[in-house]
């Protein structure tokens, strides 16, 4: 893929927005299933951001007409804090991510940034104000460098530094002999779970996006390396409007919110105590999965 988009490089800097745009849609490849086309207003301004808050406003929306999937749901993300949206299975939390970076528009509600319809502004600058890291990032197989700082036409390359730095990874590429030149992937160094997380952290990072999505990883990682992973999102996602799809409770315990969607709709929202107090299905999804983290812990004794 990265090869093909290549040249348009010298093409300057219209291809480049386009590439960016591409660069995004590489990293939601877990999100998206279809593609569907979801056009500008010919005027569309750009949307303006500082410390975004977000808004989903009495939201429908359904892949196909028989079905809704999203059924009239409504929450608010306040500037610069931590939600994290949690379910059962099918409950429609990765949809929320692809309402949210726009690959469709609802049937009815709107979705609002800092008070602006998102289906009246340009795609490319909401997906800039959008910062997503992805359950398993993709890298090319090129050097570290481009890795980081591939989709941010206008990174220099103090701004991969810092981004490296910021995403913990810095270090290990310094004691590379070719550093940030090192190509890895397929026919270079195999990068673990780990460091492919922490690149394609500085990867969006390099973007400096107001706005993180973190869609969480099913598995992949041992729990000392999620730890740290963790560790790095929480501080890089300060200050920052966070939202994060998580499959395991226990990584999003000290969320400023927690929303449980089911079926479609908000159940419950609030703080980890609040929700374990309440005894609904926040409580139950916990009790049963540290049951499995026991058992886990039990097998692999
Ligand atoms: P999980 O925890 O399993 O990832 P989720 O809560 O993220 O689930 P979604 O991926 O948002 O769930 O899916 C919600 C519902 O929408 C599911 O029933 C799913 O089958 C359906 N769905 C998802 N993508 C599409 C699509 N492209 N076309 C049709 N239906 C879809």
């Amino acid at each position: 893929l990265i090869q093909l988009f290549r040249p348009l490089d010298m093409l300057g800097f219209v291809y480049r927005s386009i590439r960016q745009g591409l660069v995004d849609m590489g990293a939601m490849f877990k999100l998206m299933d279809t593609a569907v086309e979801v056009k500008d207003r010919p005027d569309a301004p750009a949307l303006v951001v500082h410390r975004p808050h977000i808004t989903f406003d009495h939201v429908v929306f359904g892949y196909e007409s028989d079905r809704t999937i999203l059924k009239g749901l409504s929450f608010e993300v306040a500037a610069g804090s931590h939600v994290a949206i949690v379910g059962p299975s099918g409950a429609g939390k990765s949809t929320i991510a692809r309402l949210l970076f726009r690959f469709y528009d609802p049937q009815a509600g709107r979705i609002l940034i800092d008070g602006q319809d998102i289906a009246g502004v340009t795609q490319e600058s909401l997906r800039a104000a959008i910062g997503i890291v992805p359950q398993d990032s993709v890298l090319f197989n090129d050097t570290i460098g481009y890795n980081i700082a591939y989709g941010s036409s206008a990174a220099t390359e103090a701004d991969a530094i810092n981004a490296a730095r910021d995403a913990a990874i810095l270090p290990f590429i310094e004691q590379l002999p070719q550093g940030f030149e090192t190509e890895v992937g397929e026919r270079g160094l195999k990068l673990s779970g780990g460091e492919k997380q922490r690149v394609a952290i500085a990867r969006t990072l390099v973007k400096n996006p107001p706005i993180l999505l973190l869609d969480e990883a099913t598995s992949a990682l041992d729990s000392r390396t999620e730890q740290d992973i963790l560790a790095t999102l929480r501080r890089v996602s300060r200050n920052r409007t966070t939202i994060a799809i998580a499959h395991r409770l226990s990584t999003i315990a000290d969320a400023d919110r927690i929303l449980v969607l089911d079926q479609g709709k908000l159940a419950e929202a609030g703080r980890h105590s609040e929700l374990l107090a309440r005894g609904g299905l926040y409580a139950e999804m916990w009790t049963r999965q540290a049951a499995e983290r026991e058992q886990e812990a039990d097998a692999a004794e």
